[in-house]
């Protein structure tokens, strides 16, 4: 830790906090996400951890947020990533309502071409949604947070039922717990394009039943 110099805080997700922090050695300025090992006591959320790692860190696309590495001491696992200077799409999206065309075109597009990069590894996000989405500093998408990812099942491996994810975004398939593969994420790109255009997702409804039966 002594390695870095921290910042301000930049984001909060459910494990972890997330800072803005600059390696001393050279300058550079990167992302701490900082997870407290009392909190991960659970071993599912440790095997999580270990594969969000492994996934991100091996990952190299302009339009997937970098894991430089990650370290531990005593108290914390801390990951090293890429800062996304402009923050979330979510917080973009709050402050405009609704995203132009043209913006939004980019959009899908930047992350279809991310998906269809980890896809090719076998790699499922299963975790789309704006609060996960990252501006850097060109305007582009960065595809963040391999938290829920997993790898697709082969011929030989058990098909995949876990349900995971945010509701508004889940596809009908998991929905109904029924067997799935990556088009999850194309599901979710499909949500995604709609609530950029319209502020919105298509499916939102008091109460998560009726959300339910409306992704069906
Ligand atoms: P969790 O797995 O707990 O949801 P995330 O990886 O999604 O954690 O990070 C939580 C929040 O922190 C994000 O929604 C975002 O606001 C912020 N954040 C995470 N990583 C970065 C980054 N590299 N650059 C800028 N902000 C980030
Ligand atoms: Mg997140
Ligand atoms: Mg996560």
């Amino acid at each position: 830790m002594n390695d870095f110099k921290i910042g301000r805080q930049i984001g909060k997700g459910k494990y972890g906090r997330v800072y803005l922090a600059i390696y001393k050695a050279s300058g550079y300025i990167v992302a701490l996400k900082i997870l407290l090992k009392q909190e991960l006591q659970h071993e599912k959320l440790l095997k999580q951890l270990e594969r969000e790692v492994e996934i991100q860190g091996n990952l190299d696309h302009p339009n997937v947020l970098k894991l430089y590495g990650y370290f531990q001491d005593d108290n914390h696992i801390v990951m090293i990533l890429e800062f996304a200077q402009y923050g979330t799409l979510y917080d973009f999206l709050k402050k405009s309502q609704r995203i132009s065309e043209g913006r939004s075109a980019r959009y899908v597009a930047q992350i279809a071409r991310a998906l269809q990069f980890i896809h090719q590894k076998r790699i499922i996000h299963r975790d789309i949604k704006p609060e996960n989405l990252l501006v850097g500093r060109n305007g582009e998408l960065k595809l963040a947070d391999f938290g829920w990812a997993t790898y697709a099942p082969g011929l030989s491996s058990a098909p995949l039922t876990t349900v995971c994810g945010t509701l508004d975004y889940l596809a009908p398939e998991m929905v109904r717990r029924l067997p799935y593969n990556e088009n999850v994420d194309v599901w979710a790109l499909g949500i995604l394009c709609y609530e950029l255009l319209v502020g919105v997702p298509p499916f939102e409804a008091i109460g998560f039943h009726e959300t339910c039966r409306r992704i069906i």
